[in-house]
């Protein structure tokens, strides 16, 4: 059976310039190439769950300008509903991102239409409702997500948040979040703990699950009760790892919404993930469902 998904998060534009060398303060250099990319955290693991299977719904903002259209666009394109996805007067979020010949990269987001998603509507909540499982991010005001997340937890709806661009989490958040899904240096930053599977212990105080991405090392799973486990990533050739822990969240979203158990569910986020970073691109390089299964198969 389809699941069906509500993402409330960000939509950025992608602004990314590629030099050998990024420039320090006062100077200026000349740039290789330079790409628009449709992104944002909220925007990203929408695409990847829909493209997983799921009928996906997508509540933010994005501006009265070019890149609102085609970042409306390319969420449809990959089959994400944007009817509640408001258009707002002024610049849609943008993400200045300059990567250098080693990979490095130093980036500016601007959060333009996303800082105007203060609050819901009846709509949203009654969207919301009707969803198997509401995911969230930190690129939207703290205060939308929180309400978001209660308006789930009040609904008997599954919540997921990944905790990005990290912060300290209000405890009215933890306390609506089922399902918490950090990187390595997120979990780190939450407790102070160094080793993931401290840290996920830690977070287990405060949510009653966890999984920390550990980038080609995999993931590590902690649920109360029971010893944290890790799962290792399949072995693949990385060429860009943008996105990975976006497609990792959203598809994992749509396992677990399918009614697989977490095991399961994260072989699948794996695949997914695995699969993205063989590709360039942050959402354009996101498997669809087909491609997820040969992979497992
Ligand atoms: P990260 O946000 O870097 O922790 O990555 C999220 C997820 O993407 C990881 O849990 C892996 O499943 C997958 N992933 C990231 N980097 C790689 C890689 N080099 N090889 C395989 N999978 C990866």
């Amino acid at each position: 059976m389809t699941s069906s998904i509500v993402v409330l998060g960000s939509t950025n534009m992608d602004l990314v310039a590629y030099v050998a060398k990024a420039p320090a303060r006062g100077e200026t250099v000349t740039g290789r190439e330079f790409r628009t990319v449709p992104g944002g955290k909220g925007a990203n693991q929408a695409v990847a769950a829909a493209r997983a299977g799921a009928e996906v719904s997508m509540i933010g903002a994005v501006g009265a300008d070019d890149f609102g259209v085609r970042m409306r666009a390319a969420l449809e394109h990959s089959g994400v509903d944007t009817d509640l996805l408001r258009t707002v007067e002024g610049a849609s979020g943008t993400a200045h991102i300059v990567v250098d010949d080693e990979g490095g990269n130093a980036i500016v987001v601007v959060p333009g239409a996303n800082g105007t998603v203060t609050s819901l509507d009846h709509g949203d909540e009654a969207l919301i409702g009707t969803a198997d499982a509401l995911l969230l991010q930190l690129e939207l005001p703290l205060s939308v997500v929180v309400e978001g997340a209660r308006a789930a937890r009040e609904r008997g709806v599954r919540t997921i948040l990944t905790p990005s661009p990290v912060q300290p989490l209000p405890p009215e958040l933890l306390a609506a979040t089922d399902l918490l899904v950090p990187n390595e240096h997120e979990a780190t930053a939450l407790t102070g703990e160094t080793d993931p599977a401290a840290a996920a212990k830690a977070l287990l105080q405060q949510v009653p699950e966890v999984v920390v991405t550990l980038g080609a090392a995999g993931c590590l799973h902690a649920v109360r009760g029971a010893e944290p486990r890790t799962v290792p990533a399949p072995r693949v050739r990385a060429v860009d790892t943008t996105a990975a822990g976006d497609t990792f969240a959203g598809v994992l979203a749509v396992a677990l919404t399918e009614g697989r158990p977490m095991p399961e569910a994260l072989a699948w986020a794996s695949a997914a993930a695995a699969l993205s970073v063989q590709h360039e691109g942050a959402s354009t390089s996101m498997p669809y469902r087909a491609a997820i299964e040969a992979a497992l198969a």
